[in-house]
């Protein structure tokens, strides 16, 4: 690995919500107890968030994969939902739903709306998304990992994710619906058949995007979902280019298990853009940088060791380790393993 063989100092996570950020809390702490090669206490971390789920809602902006990531990292999470604020109180939505006011399925939690309202107010008086995070997370991330994580929006730009689904009622016999909708009212229980990124093409890097993937000594692409997280990060102009021309190696851990995903709706994501649900699938996916891809190493799940023939005969360099985030230990022993991986620099 060129200046980043013995050294560690600035990785850059390309990150949905709650797979990805309880990924970047194991690295941090695998960061500060010395278990990741190379890394200590003094490497900085930015991590750049999706923001294909945004949405407005009750007139509010609201940033899901931004507040899992800012909420997780500055422990104010609820740990066992995994979204949203721990000690959280649903006066508001009981108000709301007493008025008849739509959608009722999209609930707001009292603590988390104060988010919405800061993130809205910002955003009126002509802040740009970027700010706006930057000002919240003086709250939440000043005092995590010496100061030394940073949270960016992949982009200052509208982008959102819609789903289309069947609809017999509709004369096109189908109908596209907000990502929001599919994942909390339908709870993906219906087949995406097709995945539309509105605003993706217009989009830009917010501010520091790509200088964080040029100037990083690691990329990693966490085990967030391949189409609505990382796939539409990625699929913001410049920033594929950028990670394909980065001298940094690029890492991925994938967040399937067998032939499913382990929270989420991964599958089926993956299903209706046409991938294989596996591992070994989504690595190819990714591809190899040598092959016109975006990685250099990927790591598989234990369980799925039969596909490191295939990744390795796609031009990656693989391993199989166990890859469920059960506690910040067993997420760092990942992290470690996924910068062990490429610690020999680019493929
Ligand atoms: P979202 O935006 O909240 O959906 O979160 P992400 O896109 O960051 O992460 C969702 C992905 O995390 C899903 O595809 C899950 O399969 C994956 N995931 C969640 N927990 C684990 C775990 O313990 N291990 C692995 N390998 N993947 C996980
Ligand atoms: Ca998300």
């Amino acid at each position: 690995m060129p200046s980043s063989a013995s050294t560690l100092r600035r990785v850059t996570v390309l990150s949905g919500g709650v797979g990805g950020a309880r990924f970047v809390q194991g690295l941090l702490h695998g960061l500060r107890s010395g278990v990741v090669p190379g890394g200590s206490a003094a490497t900085e971390v930015t991590v750049v968030a999706n923001t294909a789920d945004d949405w407005w809602i009750h007139g509010l902006k609201v940033c899901p994969d931004l507040d899992t990531l800012m909420y997780t990292l500055g422990d104010g999470i609820d740990v066992e939902r995994g979204w949203g604020r721990r000690d959280e109180t649903w006066s508001a939505r009981t108000e709301l739903e007493t008025y008849g006011v739509e959608p009722t399925w999209f609930g707001l939690g009292d603590r988390d709306i104060a988010t919405h309202l800061v993130r809205t107010q910002m955003l009126e008086a002509g802040f740009a998304l970027s700010q706006v995070t930057d000002a919240l997370c003086r709250r939440w991330l000043a005092d995590v990992h010496g100061g030394l994580v940073r949270l960016l929006p992949m982009s200052d730009d509208r982008v959102e994710t819609h789903i289309a689904v069947a609809d017999p009622a509709s004369p096109s016999g189908r109908r596209v619906i907000h990502f929001q909708e599919y994942w909390v009212r339908l709870r993906a229980e219906v087949p995406a058949e097709a995945v539309l990124v509105v605003g993706q093409d217009a989009a830009t890097p917010a501010p520091g995007v790509l200088d964080a993937i040029a100037g990083a000594d690691l990329v990693v692409l966490p085990p967030s979902n391949p189409v609505v997280s990382v796939g539409t990060i990625l699929g913001v102009a410049g920033i594929r280019d950028a990670v394909r021309a980065t001298e940094a190696p690029v890492v991925g851990v994938s967040p399937i298990i067998g032939a499913s995903h382990v929270h989420g709706m991964a599958r089926q994501m993956l299903t209706s853009i046409g991938v294989e649900v596996s591992a070994g699938a989504v690595g190819e996916h990714y591809g190899a940088r040598s092959r016109g891809g975006v990685l250099d190493g990927w790591l598989v799940d234990a369980t799925d060791a039969a596909h490191v023939g295939r990744l390795e005969g796609a031009g990656l360099r693989a391993r199989a380790v166990p890859l469920l985030m059960t506690d910040h230990d067993a997420t760092a022993a990942m992290a470690a393993e996924a910068v062990a991986l490429v610690a020999d620099g680019p493929a």
